[in-house]
């Protein structure tokens, strides 16, 4: 069987995905929700779209009704992505949802329960959970390569562009930077250090309160602390560039991956050598991975589910608290 997919939400990383997956063999793009009609007759011409498998977001419960979409693939900005999943999961669809998944860990369970309820599944797009080289790093990880992990830096950022785009807008963002980019830093510790924190302090820095207002975060420094002892330290900007870093120490050696979360090519290297897994563009593996788990119920190396979500959700709203009293947090 093949996934068929309805994107919702047109703009840029929609369509990234939508041109990915050209080349899945198991998904395959035949739907669309969009707000701009003239968008929906773009994406019917470029990728052969049938009239019947289009909504707008009046009618896109009525999707329901429709046989021929198997998930939908919300790319709206973050703020919509709770309101949007629960009725897709009360469509009856499956649901993957870009990150951050929501603004909170409460949104976040709400969105789990609603597809619990519904028996749909929940994903979430951590295109990087399916990465060659990153998978590369675990399973050197967890064959003890590095032996005991002790620290690792994740350096996550880019400058912002347009003042006036959504995501430096609170109520559309949910926040600034760390929402959008740190969120990488964030999830990689988990995966490279391969435990759960259980302690992390913040600190937040501004330089232009003007394109970055109350809420909205240009600049967050933060450290977790894991129950080996081991330690990680991590930048979230949107204020300096080419910020994309991953390092990974141990007691027997290292990883580095730079850049560690962009479209790729990743580049790194460990102890042993250069990491040469061949790259493969991340949303058409993605894409491929995400049919297996819907359709055939398999088992990702990195969870990639909605309660993997709500792990990194519940640690940005710690994060948020952390940069406002100063204090460590227990998590
Ligand atoms: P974008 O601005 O390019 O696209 C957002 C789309 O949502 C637009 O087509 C816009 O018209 C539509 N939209 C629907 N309702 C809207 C509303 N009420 N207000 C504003 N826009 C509305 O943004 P993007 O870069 O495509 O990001 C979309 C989502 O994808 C975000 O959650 C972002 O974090 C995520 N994303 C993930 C990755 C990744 O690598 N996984 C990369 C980029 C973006």
């Amino acid at each position: 069987r093949i996934l068929r997919v309805a994107i919702m939400g047109l703009g840029g990383y929609g369509t990234r995905v939508a041109d990915a997956m050209q080349a899945c063999k198991r998904a395959k793009l035949v739907g669309v929700i969009s707000g701009t009609p003239a968008k929906i007759k773009n994406w019917q011409n470029k990728y052969g779209i049938l009239e019947k498998n289009c909504y707008n977001y009046e009618n896109f419960d009525q999707i329901k009704n429709n046989n021929d979409i198997d998930v939908v693939y919300i790319t709206t900005p973050n703020a919509l992505h709770h309101d949007e999943t629960i009725r897709v999961a009360k469509a009856g669809k499956h649901v993957i949802c870009e990150k951050p998944m929501a603004l909170n860990a409460r949104e976040g369970q709400e969105m789990v329960d609603a597809c619990q309820a519904a028996g749909v599944k929940l994903l979430v797009g951590y295109r990087m959970h399916f990465e060659a080289k990153t998978l590369e790093v675990v399973r050197l990880r967890e064959t003890g390569a590095f032996g005991k992990i002790m620290f690792f830096q994740g350096l996550c950022g880019f400058r912002i562009g347009d003042p006036n785009q959504w995501r430096l807008n609170k109520a559309l963002a949910g926040g600034g930077s760390l929402m959008d980019i740190g969120i990488y830093a964030l999830n990689g510790a988990r995966y490279m250090v391969g435990e759960e924190p259980v302690w992390l302090t913040a600190q937040e820095t501004k330089t232009d309160p003007q394109k970055f207002k109350e809420g909205v975060d240009e600049t967050i420094q933060f450290q977790l602390g894991f129950p080996s002892g081991a330690v990680a330290s991590c930048l979230s900007t949107y204020n300096m560039n080419n910020l994309d870093r991953f390092f990974l120490n141990g007691e027997k050696g290292f990883a580095e991956l730079q850049p560690s979360t962009g479209y790729g090519p990743i580049e790194g290297r460990t102890h042993l050598g250069p990491l040469t897994q061949p790259h493969t563009t991340h949303q058409t593996k993605q894409m491929e991975e995400m049919a297996g788990i819907i359709l055939d119920g398999h088992k990702p190396i990195i969870a990639v589910d909605g309660n993997e979500a709500i792990k990194d959700l519940k640690l940005i709203d710690a994060i948020y608290k952390a940069c406002k009293t100063g204090q460590k947090i227990d998590v």
